[in-house]
């Protein structure tokens, strides 16, 4: 049988006889009692009819496209019924380590709407850039957007990182992406990765103390101070201006990388503590956390959180949990009370990574639903973050997202039964094709399943960008600075 060049494969496929015209009609009807995001696609040789909700609609007319590519005007006459297998298939653009202009996130929307990805997790805040124009504090963009040349290793960066989003450009890009069916996310992270909102405001810091953008990579102890009042105000204040620009269920609040150690120092944290009668800093994150996620509550909204948050007192089930490394006892207690999920695991998901590490076929065949968590439906999608500290330019983004990103799409659509290797790597190539014909233009067809050998060379050429004297020091006074958490916490990474 003929292989139809669909990325993800759809649930049922029939062929039909004959060949619908360039000219068939094409009739659509939006049924709101589909089920949210499934269609019905009937080709005949006179007629072309579509049935969906408003989304189905949207994917009906992306499979056609895909079918337009492998057969130009003369489409085989087929039927297809078909839904997600998972609600929710996203990717996380990284603005802040290193800023793409709005030109740059409008095209990589273009990219997930032909994958049929529903959302793009915008990590806009974090140490070494504030993104994201707030007018209650101008400062945070006047100055949390600016840092010095970076040392994320051997990358070719010879400027400054300066840029942010204006609240103009947020709801330009919002509304390009609400057209292609894409709900964005956006991240705040609380309480770490907070630099460059301290370098702004330091006084909702510990201690007042001053604080930079950072150039470098890894993990900071610049938290906002869970001790003082105003603390909680300014996040919210944050809050109100996302709440306004992003109109949909959905806000990440972080949670991950918090390292303690200004908090141990703080009269205010440790007041807080005491006042609290909490047992240790992590407690204090927990309370901290969930006073946010409440807040978030109160106006509608969902929290999500990556799994470090799941330390302390018990996480709320009505938060989300970005599962990516470690705390898996945690996770599956989580779930068992009902708390929801979606599946980032660096091992295979995190697009920063090279293809040496996570290829095409280790993608397809990773499970998404861990031993773990078996027999719970805990898990509600499945997302790829693409780190940018080595990632310069839009080229360099698109090298890591493509193919992977649309192997991780037929994860998170097609049913795992259905995923098969040789058959996705048939029906992308000539999805790739087009999109080379875009300027789009992702890893050579050699790395999608890559040989041991282009395997060795892809890691070293990796280790050799990251391995510099200078990240290297900074990396082990990082490493020295955990290794203390990991003492007075127990973590278990
Ligand atoms: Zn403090």
């Amino acid at each position: 049988m003929q292989n139809f060049h669909l990325v993800p494969y759809p649930e049922q496929l029939v062929v039909t006889s004959g060949y619908a015209t360039a000219d068939a009609k094409i009739s659509e009807k939006e049924n709101s009692a589909f089920k949210k995001e499934s269609y019905h696609l009937k080709i005949t040789e006179n007629e072309i009819f579509i049935e969906g909700d408003k989304a189905g609609i949207f994917y009906a007319h992306i499979t056609l496209k895909q079918l337009r590519l492998q057969f130009g005007d003369t489409l085989p006459c087929m039927e297809i019924q078909d839904a997600p297998r998972f609600a929710h298939r996203g990717f996380m653009l990284d603005s802040s380590r290193h800023f793409l202009p709005k030109e740059d996130v409008l095209r990589i929307i273009d990219v997930l709407a032909l994958f049929k990805i529903n959302r793009l997790h915008w990590h806009l805040i974090d140490d070494q850039g504030f993104r994201v124009e707030i007018s209650a504090f101008p400062k945070l963009t006047e100055i949390g957007s600016v840092r010095g040349r970076s040392h994320f290793g051997l990358v070719d960066e010879y400027k400054n990182n300066c840029g942010y989003f204006t609240q103009t450009d947020i709801k330009e890009i919002v509304a390009y992406a609400k057209e292609r069916m894409i709900e964005i996310i956006p991240e705040i992270e609380i309480p770490g990765h907070e630099s460059a909102m301290l370098a702004a405001y330091p006084e909702i810091g510990c201690q007042n103390a001053p604080v930079e953008v950072v150039t470098t990579g890894g993990i900071f102890d610049n938290l906002i101070c869970a001790g003082k009042e105003e603390s909680f105000a300014f996040v919210t204040k944050i809050l109100d201006e996302l709440i306004e620009l992003f109109p949909y269920e959905m806000i990440h609040i972080g949670g991950d990388e918090a390292c303690k150690r200004k908090w141990r120092a703080c009269p205010d944290c440790q007041k807080k503590i005491k006042e609290l009668g909490l047992k240790d800093e992590n407690a204090l994150q927990q309370w901290f956390v969930i006073k946010v996620q409440r807040y978030l509550k109160e106006k509608g909204k969902t929290a999500i959180v990556w799994n470090d948050s799941l330390r302390g007192d018990k996480l709320p089930e009505d938060c989300v949990v970005q599962m990516w490394m470690g705390d898996k006892d945690l996770i599956a207690e989580f779930a068992e009370r009902g708390g929801k999920i979606i599946q980032s695991s660096t091992e295979s998901f995190y697009l920063d990574y090279p293809y040496a590490m996570w290829d095409v076929q280790k993608i397809l065949n990773f499970k998404l639903c861990p031993d773990f968590l078996a027999g719970t439906d805990a898990i509600i999608g499945v997302e790829c973050p693409l780190w940018s500290e080595r990632v310069l330019d839009l080229d360099r983004e698109f090298y890591q997202m493509i193919p992977r990103l649309p192997a991780m799409a037929e994860c998170g659509w097609t049913a795992e039964h259905a995923r098969n290797n040789d058959s996705f790597i048939d029906r992308y190539t000539s999805i790739d094709a087009y999109l080379q014909t875009q300027g789009i233009c992702g890893a050579p067809k050699e790395y999608w399943n890559i040989s041991p050998k282009l395997a060795e060379q892809d890691m070293d050429n990796y280790n050799k960008t990251i391995y510099t004297p200078e990240y290297s020091a900074e990396m082990e006074r990082q490493e020295a600075m955990m290794a203390i958490e990991r003492e007075i916490y127990g973590d278990e990474r």
